[in-house]
């Protein structure tokens, strides 16, 4: 049996706000969802930072570039000062590469918003869009040409995943030099109220490991390579470091493995009723899901600082 986390009260929130300088949020299912801002999210990460606080969104999601996030953010009332302060899977992807020095092509199974990342660093790529995926199969392997530049295959979130996209990254990734990353692993993704359950990435990156019969390097949460990207550039200190996220797997798992504090929302998807359970699990992985703090949703903060 572990604790659950603690709600944070009018009497605790001076001595929380004073134990962080910095704040990582996650974007969708604390800030928004979709492109509805969830209640107050807005306002209160604005008052975040005019008490001071450093402020960097994190999110998983690699189909967007940051130029796209800046515009995002403007659209949706998020003051957020240059895109510096925004990490994306993707972004963090493009980092990798970067620091390694890479000189040869990508094959992206993604967006043209992941390829943005990885021009933005120098890194050539390319991706297919929509595919044809019916009729004679031996047509469709006649149609597949391979590209000896290619060094690296890229996994994110490919709304036009298909068959001849797992033979192309199969095949590249049979020669073991040709490096094989993913963005992230989420497993679903939320879907307002309906029986409809959406794919995450994970099902995707699963994929195509089955097919090259190896692991990829991840790079999303809660790999804390998200981290040193952030940390290395603006000098964060974990232990004044606040993570806020929703998908404890994901966010909170993260904030754990770069010792950062962690206060979970409600407000996506994580339930009071999963932390009862981890915290009633006697399997200590499942504490790991514990955040220290918990609120409904992250506007709660004004509220508690209005009240
Ligand atoms: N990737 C995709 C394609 C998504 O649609 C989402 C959420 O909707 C995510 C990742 C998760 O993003 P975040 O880490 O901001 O919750
Ligand atoms: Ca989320």
């Amino acid at each position: 049996m572990a604790s659950l986390p603690k709600r944070i009260t009018k009497s605790s929130l001076k001595s929380f706000l004073d134990s962080f300088d910095n704040v990582l949020t996650d974007c969708d299912g604390v800030l928004w969802t979709g492109d509805d801002v969830i209640g107050k999210a807005n306002t209160t990460l604005n008052h975040l930072q005019k008490l001071g606080k450093k402020v960097f969104l994190v999110t998983n999601n690699s189909t967007k570039s940051r130029e796209d996030y800046v515009l995002k953010c403007e659209k949706l009332g998020f003051e957020i000062p240059s895109k510096e302060h925004i990490v994306s899977s993707g972004y963090v992807l493009a980092e990798y590469l970067r620091q390694q020095n890479f000189k040869k092509k990508v094959y992206v199974v993604g967006t043209p918003g992941m390829c943005k990342e990885l021009e933005n660093v120098g890194v050539s790529c390319f991706h297919v869009g929509g595919e044809q995926t019916e009729g004679n199969v031996l047509n469709m392997i006649a149609d597949i040409k391979l590209d000896p530049e290619v060094g690296a295959v890229a996994v994110g979130f490919d709304p036009h995943f298909c068959f001849p996209k797992i033979m192309r990254a199969g095949s590249y990734l049979n020669n073991p030099e040709c490096l094989f990353l993913a963005t992230n692993t989420d497993e679903r993704f939320p879907v307002a109220n309906g029986p409809l359950v959406f794919p995450g990435t994970g099902c995707l990156v699963r994929c195509v490991e089955t097919v090259a019969e190896r692991p990829p390097i991840i790079m999303g949460k809660p790999s804390p390579k998200m981290f040193s990207v952030i940390s290395e550039k603006n000098n964060l200190l974990p232990s004044r470091t606040l993570m806020i996220g929703d998908r404890s797997n994901t966010d909170i798992l993260f904030g754990k493995n770069c010792g950062l504090h962690t206060l979970v929302v409600l407000s996506g998807v994580t339930s009071m009723s999963d932390l009862e359970t981890w915290a009633a699990s006697t399997d200590t992985e499942k504490h790991r899901l514990l955040a220290d703090y918990y609120l409904e949703e992250i506007g709660d903060l004004l509220s508690l600082l209005n009240a």
